[in-house]
């Protein structure tokens, strides 16, 4: 049994095809994984989730999701992405609304917990630091933990007493499921912020216990072309060319 771990896509939908044909040339993967954040920033919201929605998937909402339909304010988001979102709000179908409504903020699948930010505050926290990681062991009961929303692949392998150590997921890195405790991010598919382009995300071997991280080069010209026509934030557009 293998699982892709995919999160961040934000529209993107040169990115999220780029993976899923990537994941295909791998041998492909029985069910789909997604940490939230599946539209806003990108110039195709409905296409995306109109995507995912045909992959056997499994989804929890991220900020963005739960922006696009209202369900939170972007009083917290930064001037271009409450732009977004606001252009995001008018490119998405009834049926896209209700499947984002629809979507869980934690959901526990085998030894793992998926989430979008963290487990303590699934929506907004960002798990940047081996101290955030510690203290979020508290909120979540299976051994392992899955999330997204800052978009950079990284692992957090935690020891008994509640120390973590901090490792960057370099591409091709296998992250070993043993005993210890561990939260892990396979950074973003559509809008990476590592410093690298590539899309990145990952895939979960049952077998082998084991995640593999990968990146995926796609067509980003053709993306920042589809954002210029949409009149999409500028700094939005720039920054995918270089991954921040
Ligand atoms: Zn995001």
């Amino acid at each position: 049994m293998r699982c892709a771990i995919i999160a961040d896509i934000h529209a993107n939908l040169e990115a999220f095809t780029a993976v899923l044909e990537d994941i295909r040339k791998r041998g492909g993967v029985e069910e789909v994984w997604c940490l939230g954040d599946i539209v806003g920033y990108g110039p195709d919201p409905h296409e995306c989730v109109d995507l995912m929605r045909r992959q056997k998937h499994i989804a929890v909402a991220g900020n963005h999701d739960l922006a696009a339909i209202g369900k939170i304010t972007t009083d917290q988001f930064n001037p271009q992405a409450a732009a977004a979102v606001e252009w995001t709000i008018r490119q998405l179908s009834q049926s896209d609304v209700n499947y984002l409504l629809s979507l869980p903020l934690v959901v526990e699948k085998d030894d793992f917990t998926l989430v979008h930010g963290s487990p303590r505050a699934p929506i907004w926290e960002y798990i940047t630091s081996t101290q955030i990681a510690s203290e979020n062991l508290l909120h979540f009961e299976t051994p392992y933990c899955l999330f997204g929303h800052s978009h950079t692949p990284v692992t957090f392998r935690c020891q008994e007493n509640g120390d973590c150590v901090l490792q960057l997921l370099e591409e091709e890195t296998m992250l070993a499921l043993g005993r210890e405790r561990l939260l892990a991010n396979p950074g973003g598919v559509g809008q990476p912020r590592d410093g690298d382009p590539r899309a990145s995300y990952a895939i979960f071997d049952r077998e082998e216990k084991a995640i593999r991280f990968h990146r995926v080069a796609y067509h980003i010209a053709n993306t920042q072309a589809k954002m210029l026509k949409h009149k999409l934030p500028s700094s939005l557009i720039t920054r995918l060319s270089f991954g921040l």
